[in-house]
């Protein structure tokens, strides 16, 4: 019989607090329809209240779930029913949350008091947007909703780099920060570096879903949708990675505006997808479009609404592969590499895919730290080592961008 591992991960969001649970262990391959049978709307608020931090994927991946407490005993029977081994990864969410908070507001006082900002800490919108990136019209670097952009003149091509599109993944805005500085403060002193931004343009988009991310920081640090109005529902929000023009509406996406993966009413509903793609329909000469997720450890290229390898599939692959290497070369941080739909699931609506399908060639979308100890939960003091390897990885695609003009 065919096995594979998994972990479950559970907590409640009960008056304010969180309790969470978490499992690991071996489950038989035909696991995701057991799951989907017993729980057909799973991830719906309705009950039980089960969030999918990793939904059933390839048979070599976990399943992450966080469970309210209140469905914590349906949910254990149904995995020992099941003969699925699980184990508690995170006991009580809360206590995480409450860390992980305590930690930002000793920093804030701290950071006001020495003017300098800490790359190594998490960030409010309000303090993220304060950052103070130097050389900000060199680089094309810009932390708002709409992207600065460098009008000086001759248009040149240019690579897309945006993080946080979901807004629970705070080690994405957190990497795309340090990354922004990076850029900024080595031009002129690191050559590689130097090299790329005489000849393109770098479009960095820090806190892609502000709405969402301001909410993680206010009401609930599990947020990963936007926060628009859905007529005629009662649930907020789209999942703005499922909201693209690529196979709009198909599998890996939800119809019911309380899933979490909900579509939304139309492609490009949402203003935050919307923006970016007019910036770079607009623009005209963008050559890569690179995007932040956690976590997973997994770079991934197209196609992710459909099964079929893209026409570019071998540099694709040979491109993400040597980027995975130089990537693990400073931590030893091990990678996967394929396209969406072969490394994880089907997912409809994606932004590599849109991107792609428009004539964007090198579209990757990287899945950072980590595999599951810590999840969205990533401890601030792995920002910085986390930056640092992505930086070697980013760097790779786009020195092969560069050195490969089209
Ligand atoms: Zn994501």
């Amino acid at each position: 019989r065919t096995e594979y591992s998994i972990s479950g991960r559970s907590s409640a969001i009960q008056s304010g607090t969180m309790t969470s649970h978490m499992f690991s262990g071996l489950l038989e391959r035909s696991s995701p329809s057991i799951f989907q049978k017993r729980f057909p709307d799973l991830d719906c608020f309705s009950s039980p209240q089960l969030d999918f931090w990793l939904r059933p994927s390839h048979p070599a991946l976990p399943v992450d779930i966080r469970v309210p407490f209140a469905s914590l005993q349906a949910v254990k029977v149904f995995l020992e029913s099941h003969h699925i081994d699980y184990a508690i990864l995170v006991k009580d969410l809360q206590v995480a949350v409450d860390e992980e908070r305590e930690e930002m507001v000793s920093n804030q006082r701290r950071e006001r008091s020495s003017s300098d900002f800490n790359y190594a800490a998490y960030h409010s919108l309000e303090d993220v947007s304060i950052a103070n990136i130097s050389d900000r019209k060199k680089s094309g670097v810009g932390s708002e909703k709409t992207p600065t952009s460098d009008t000086g003149g001759t248009n040149r091509p240019a690579i897309w780099l945006d993080a946080g599109i979901h807004s629970r993944e705070w080690v994405t805005q957190a990497t795309a920060l340090w990354t922004a500085k990076k850029i900024a403060s080595e031009y002129g002193n690191d050559p590689s570096i130097t090299s790329l931004l005489n000849t393109m343009d770098i479009f960095l988009l820090v806190v892609t879903n502000p709405d969402g991310y301001a909410f993680t920081h206010t009401n609930n640090r599990m947020w990963r949708k936007t926060r628009s109005k859905i007529s005629g529902s009662l649930c907020i929000g789209v999942d703005p990675n499922r909201n693209w023009d690529a196979g709009f509406g198909g599998p890996g996406a939800s119809n019911n505006p309380c899933s979490d993966s909900y579509h939304g009413p139309r492609a490009n509903s949402e203003v935050e997808v919307q923006s970016v793609v007019d910036f770079i329909k607009s623009h005209g000469k963008i050559k890569a479009f690179l995007t932040l997720h956690s976590y997973s450890q997994l770079l991934m290229f197209p196609f992710g609404y459909k099964c079929t390898n893209p026409a570019d599939y071998n540099e694709l692959n040979t491109v993400g592969n040597d980027a995975a290497s130089a990537l693990a070369s400073l931590y030893g941080t091990k990678y996967t590499v394929g396209p969406i739909c072969a490394t994880i699931y089907q997912a409809s609506g994606g932004s590599i895919d849109w991107s792609y399908d428009y004539g964007i060639k090198y579209s990757f979308a990287f899945e950072l730290r980590d595999t599951g100890r810590y999840g969205f939960l990533l401890p601030a003091s792995q920002i910085i080592p986390t930056a640092e390897e992505t930086w070697r990885g980013l760097m790779k695609i786009m020195e092969h961008v560069r050195d490969h003009p089209y």
